[in-house]
């Protein structure tokens, strides 16, 4: 068996006991401690959390490419069979040229501004080893592919004469230029208006199946994890907390972390829909709670058993684990708020709106005399 072959068969991705530090003004602060998780080719696992729970930092520690300040202080991290801590320079560049591509939130840093996205698609192809023409044909071939319906035009722009989803979309082609195993996008729609945000997340979907590549899906909403992932792992101060198939962990939460998460989202997504709960406090600071569940501080079942024995992560069956001593009891969950009534005043002929348009248009010049009519004939008032 050649080595490829053997490295087709091994995970996209591997975490074993993968622990982080960053060092701050000489001391060390665990971010990451101890997360273990597989994702198989082809698959779409989501990583969620509240801000600061370490979710971009397992995706750069797992390229070996975290801040001077960070280091990888215990575990492993494999990539399609390679262990990133064993690589050599060339091997680890090697890695991260043709094993691993990743899309960050904000296209409009991806991309250089000051290079049109032909010369920028081109250079992708050259570092792979392509020549001038045979590399820009690949470029504008591959913008099809994402579905860019006019993708000479497109290679022929900067980046600023596009729109965020187009740019979003000019980025992901880039990363799959290289056709990765493990595709990894930290939160790549959350700069985009909801309905980019849905086409975007229907291409990647679709892009899998086509591609092949496994996704790592890092994202806070939770709603575009469970749309796109088979599987889930939750986050908390560095721990995984829960893990399991999308469908039930987001149905029947295990632990009260995820169903706390699961209560701040408006499911009805109108107002006056079911009134929504948060979770009290905040995300204790990397590494202060040594003792206990991470998240006792802001857990309404927690007892005193939660303060001293960290719970290990149960098998609570159906291929799902759960970090919570009491999994079996998170329905009883009690409700942590109040949601405050939102007071506004009756709309009458004495009240001035906050904001008016009207007949509003725009429209922005492209190269070669066309233009682009962003706003037309747009009329709307905003009341206080
Ligand atoms: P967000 O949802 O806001 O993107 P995240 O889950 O991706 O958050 P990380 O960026 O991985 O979180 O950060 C995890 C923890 O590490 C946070 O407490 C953060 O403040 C800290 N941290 C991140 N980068 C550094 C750094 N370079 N130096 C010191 N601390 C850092
Ligand atoms: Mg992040």
């Amino acid at each position: 068996m050649t080595d490829r072959n053997q490295s087709a068969e091994s995970p996209a991705l591997e975490l074993s006991r993968l622990s982080v530090a960053y060092t701050v003004r000489g001391r060390d602060l665990p971010v990451l401690s101890d997360v273990s998780l597989r994702i198989e080719r082809g698959e779409a696992y989501g990583l969620v959390g509240e801000s600061g729970s370490g979710k971009s930092t397992v995706a750069l520690a797992l390229q070996r490419v975290l801040p001077p300040n960070g280091r990888i202080s215990g575990g492993h991290a494999r990539v399609a069979g390679k262990d990133v801590m064993e690589l050599g320079a060339a091997a680890l560049r090697n890695m991260r040229a043709n094993d691993v591509a990743m899309v960050f939130q904000d296209p409009g840093k991806a991309l250089n501004p000051s290079l049109t996205v032909g010369r920028q698609m081109a250079e992708v192809y050259e570092i792979l080893g392509a020549s001038g023409t045979e590399a820009k044909d690949r470029g504008e071939a591959m913008l099809g592919r994402v579905r860019i319906s006019d993708p000479a035009r497109v290679m022929a722009s900067f980046p600023h004469q596009l729109s965020g989803g187009m740019q979003q979309r000019v980025v992901i082609a880039m990363a799959l230029a290289k056709d990765p195993a493990l595709l990894i996008l930290d939160e790549p729609t959350t700069g985009l208006d909801a309905t980019i945000e849905a086409e975007v997340l229907d291409l990647v979907d679709t892009l899998r199946q086509e591609f092949g590549a496994a996704v790592l899906f890092i994202s806070h909403n939770l709603a575009a994890v469970a749309s796109l992932c088979n599987r889930v792992g939750v986050l908390y101060a560095g721990k995984l907390v829960e893990e399991g198939p999308a469908r039930a962990l987001f149905s029947d939460p295990r632990h009260p972390y995820t169903a706390g998460l699961l209560r701040c989202l408006p499911r009805a997504g109108f107002k006056g829909g079911p009134a929504l709960d948060n979770i009290p406090g905040f995300p204790p600071v990397p590494g202060s709670i040594t003792e206990g569940c991470v998240f006792a501080p802001r857990c309404g079942l927690a007892e005193d058993r939660c303060r001293t024995d960290a719970p290990p992560l149960y098998d609570v069956g159906d291929g799902r684990g759960s970090r919570c001593h009491f999994h079996d009891r998170v329905d009883d969950l009690p409700r942590m708020s109040e949601a405050p009534p939102v007071n506004v005043p009756e709309r009458g002929p004495n009240v001035e709106p906050v904001l008016k348009l009207e007949h509003l248009s725009k429209t922005y010049k492209l190269p070669g005399n066309r233009n682009v009519q962003a706003l037309r004939d747009v009329s709307l008032t905003l009341d206080p």
